[in-house]
């Protein structure tokens, strides 16, 4: 990587204030899944382990800018405590300020011993943080001598805590988890094994044009499933019945289906489907089987058995994978056979890389029960899919280069 790491900082009795991602589901004040702090836990300990005095913010929810109870970080901070190696950081040395900026903030990072660490409160109470704004990135970067990036997830976001903070510091580097994101994308983008497949899937094309437009340049095979596939077989003259189509994407659709084939690059879109009038679990479901027209009533929700052996076959053969966006709506179960029969087709070929990206699919292998066999889960749905697109992400960019 050309970006300093953590790993070249000195950290010892330093101050190192650490953007992170503890964008956490909270309940009446509890955390609910903690993946998201368990993930940074490996950079905090490399921190503390090297004597930092480490001061860790994050974002929390859309709180547009104004404090909002609902949405602080207290009880991750309490969470905090309970993960953390105890040798390393018994409870009492994790404490929490009410704000991220400001007095309070700068005496309580003042206070900081080495191995002792400080939540500070959620970042976007103050509306100066998304808006990147100098005087509140200076305001940050006053607690610190040096920042590390680790919170992946953010990083195509151009904030203060993301950007604007990196340029009051001695040197910005990134989080072991940042360095693991970029170093597995960037190696499938650049230098992938072979045969190189990547699935899409998701309701709409509209929002991943630019990742296939990017990844069309990158891969022999190209699957698409889920909604957005319909666009596809619509521009190829079938009928979809009441499928998901983006009318205004089904030129598009016939462009770059056409593309594929001057770049003689396979494409594959399902060719049977499970349909049902309506999204519900109770909804009438059949089959339509290959070269079968979709009826005008029905919609199709899932890819059907004859396409999930198609797909699974590409990928049984691939050395570099990667995933992002359902086959059906998954999240009902009549129509989740399709996406969990991928997730399993995925994890079963253990000769390739395999990076799965975005909620849904990252929640598909999970509720499939293969999240282990992946080799690389990605922690940022928005920041994945505009590393995908061949983006530059601002939060990457902004950190010190190596010399
Ligand atoms: P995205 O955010 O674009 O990745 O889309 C994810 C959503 O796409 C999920 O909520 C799925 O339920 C939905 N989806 C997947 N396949 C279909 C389909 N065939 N018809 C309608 N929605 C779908």
């Amino acid at each position: 990587m050309s970006k300093l790491s953590i790993r070249d900082l000195p950290l010892s009795d330093h101050h190192i204030f650490m953007r992170v991602d503890f964008n956490v589901p909270l309940d009446d004040g509890r955390v609910i899944d903690d993946t998201r702090i368990r993930e940074t836990l490996p950079s905090i300990e490399y921190a503390l382990r090297h004597g930092a005095r480490l001061i860790l913010a994050s974002h929390l929810g859309r709180p547009k800018g104004k404090p909002n109870p609902k949405m602080s970080l207290k009880p991750v901070a309490e969470r905090l405590r309970m993960l953390l190696d105890r040798e390393l950081a018994p409870g009492e040395n994790v404490g929490f300020c009410p704000d991220c900026v400001g007095l309070e903030a700068e005496e309580m990072a003042g206070k900081l011993e080495k191995g002792q660490t400080l939540l500070l409160e959620n970042l976007r109470f103050h509306a100066e943080e998304e808006a990147n704004d100098q005087k509140f990135s200076e305001q940050l970067a006053k607690l610190t001598d040096y920042y590390v990036n680790d919170a992946f997830g953010a990083a195509h976001r151009a904030h203060a805590s993301t950007v604007g903070i990196t340029k009051f510091v001695q040197k910005a580097a990134a989080g072991l988890l940042m360095e693991k994101e970029l170093e597995y994308l960037g190696k499938a983008l650049q230098h992938p094994e072979r045969p190189f497949v990547a699935i899409l899937g998701g309701a709409k094309v509209g929002d991943k044009i630019g990742v296939i437009q990017n990844l069309m340049k990158k891969v022999d095979t190209l699957i698409i499933g889920g909604g957005m596939a319909y666009t596809f077989l619509k521009a190829q003259g079938q009928q979809v019945g009441k499928s998901l189509v983006e009318e205004d994407k089904v030129d598009l659709a016939r462009e770059l289906l056409n593309e594929s084939k001057n770049q003689k690059l396979k494409l594959l879109l399902p060719l049977d489907h499970i349909v049902a009038d309506k999204v519900d679990a109770n909804a009438r479901v059949q089959t339509v089987n290959s070269g079968q027209p979709i009826p005008p009533d029905v919609m199709a929700l899932d890819i059907g058995p004859k396409t999930v052996e198609a797909f699974s076959e590409e990928i049984s053969r691939a050395r570099t994978i990667v995933w992002n966006g359902p086959m059906g709506v998954f999240e009902v179960a009549p129509f989740a056979k399709g996406t969990f029969k991928i997730a399993r087709a995925v994890a079963e070929n253990a000769g390739a890389t395999s990076i799965v990206g975005g909620g849904d699919s990252v929640s598909a292998v999970h509720a499939a029960g293969v999240a282990d066999k992946i080799t690389h889960i990605s922690t940022g749905g928005g920041a994945s899919l505009e590393f995908l697109e061949g983006k530059k992400l601002p939060g990457v960019e902004a950190l010190t280069d190596k010399r």
